[in-house]
């Protein structure tokens, strides 16, 4: 709920700040007679100090503090549950306010730390490779909620890595590099919330990510690709896993509805920014998707020059049907595409001994 939508008459439940992006906070002020570059500092509070408690907002007149705090509710999803893997990954199970549970995924790599979070509580594809989708779809998340998982993990990560020594700046630093909308959900089922959050992420006032910094994957709903232009420039990752309509109609069953050829011809009116390239995640699936015949059909498909293929062995979990290929055999698959001209990268897999790793999430 935005605070447009508000009508304290009939709605005993306060919109969430976190759900409100910067025109419509100077907007807000506006409406209450303050001057509209409060924001500015309101955004430095919330977003970049990430101080939760009014009283401490120095520079905001007492007036407004008393506001917001009858006008807004400034609480995050509840960490519930956090799990430690032996590679340095941290899931976390968030709750939210009607008691809904998605997961988000903390992961370390030598030069960043990026953060995968969710965009809808499970999720209406039924992927037949994926433990999320077993779940089915609950529902969309609001804004509030996918700005709120950043929050809620970076304020526990800041106050876990001062208390174990490993965050030097001080608790104000953010040390979240990345975020990836990678976990429960399909993001272009949820497009105007999704696109809200990242502009919240991206605003240079708040959160303040490059566009680069952020990357949403998604399995490829064709209306919602044409709608890209009216979405911040980040990156896009498109889940192909198999170039051949018979596989991938199995695999993602959307596949039927949205086919190869008419993807394609979606993702070429994407517009990209210079330099850009479209990821292409690949999923290795033993005798299923790294076949001689995929390769030739990639060819077809896809144009090095506007592209990266990231190849993601298959992470199996409890009751799982496909097979994950040898380690050699993944080595191999990825030389055949570097030598067709391909760039491309194996997804070393995190966290899978936490239940952690892509498609292993489950509220
Ligand atoms: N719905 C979006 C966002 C989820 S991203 C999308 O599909 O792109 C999650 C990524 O993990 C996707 O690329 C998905 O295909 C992949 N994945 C799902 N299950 C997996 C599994 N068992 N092993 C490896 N990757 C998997």
């Amino acid at each position: 709920m935005l605070y447009s939508e508000y009508n304290p008459q009939n709605n005993s439940v306060l919109p969430n700040f976190y759900g409100l992006i910067y025109s419509e906070v100077e907007d807000y002020l506006l409406q209450h007679s303050f001057s509209k570059y409060v924001v500015i500092q309101l955004f430095n509070w919330v977003y970049k100090k990430q101080l939760r408690e009014h009283d401490k907002w120095s520079n905001i007149s007492k007036k407004l503090r008393v506001q917001l705090k009858i006008d807004f509710d400034f609480s995050l999803p509840q960490i519930i549950e956090t799990r430690h893997s032996c590679d340095g990954t941290i899931k976390f199970l968030l709750q939210m306010k009607d008691n809904e549970k998605v997961e988000a995924v903390l992961i370390p790599s030598e030069d960043r730390l990026t953060l995968c979070i969710s965009t809808q509580v499970g999720c209406a594809m039924r992927c037949t490779f994926c433990f999320t989708g077993t779940k089915g779809f609950i529902r969309n998340l609001k804004c509030h909620e996918i700005v709120g998982e950043y929050l809620a993990i970076n304020e526990w990560y800041n106050q876990y890595a001062q208390e174990t020594g490993r965050l030097p700046g001080g608790p104000t630093q953010t040390l979240i590099t990345n975020i990836v909308y990678m976990g429960q959900g399909e993001p272009l089922n949820n497009f105007q919330e999704v696109k809200r959050a990242t502009l919240l992420l991206l605003d240079p006032q708040g959160i303040a990510f490059g566009q680069r910094k952020i990357t949403l994957s998604t399995v490829g709903i064709i209306p919602m690709l044409l709608k890209m232009g009216e979405f911040p420039p980040i990156n896009i990752a498109i889940s192909l896993h198999s170039p051949r309509d018979h596989v991938r109609d199995q695999l993602i069953p959307i596949n039927r509805t949205f086919p190869l050829a008419q993807l394609f011809a979606a993702i070429e009116k994407i517009p990209l920014k210079a330099h850009r390239r479209i990821t292409y995640e690949y999923l290795l699936i033993e005798g299923l998707t790294n076949t001689a015949e995929d390769l030739v059909a990639l060819k077809k498909l896809i144009s090095p020059e506007r592209s990266k293929i990231n190849l993601i062995p298959y992470n199996e979990f409890p009751g799982a049907t496909y097979k994950r290929p040898t380690d050699e055999k993944v080595l191999q698959f990825c030389n055949q595409l570097g030598e067709m001209g391909y760039t491309c990268t194996v997804r070393r897999s995190k966290g899978s001994d936490i239940l952690a790793a892509c498609g292993q999430l489950r509220g």
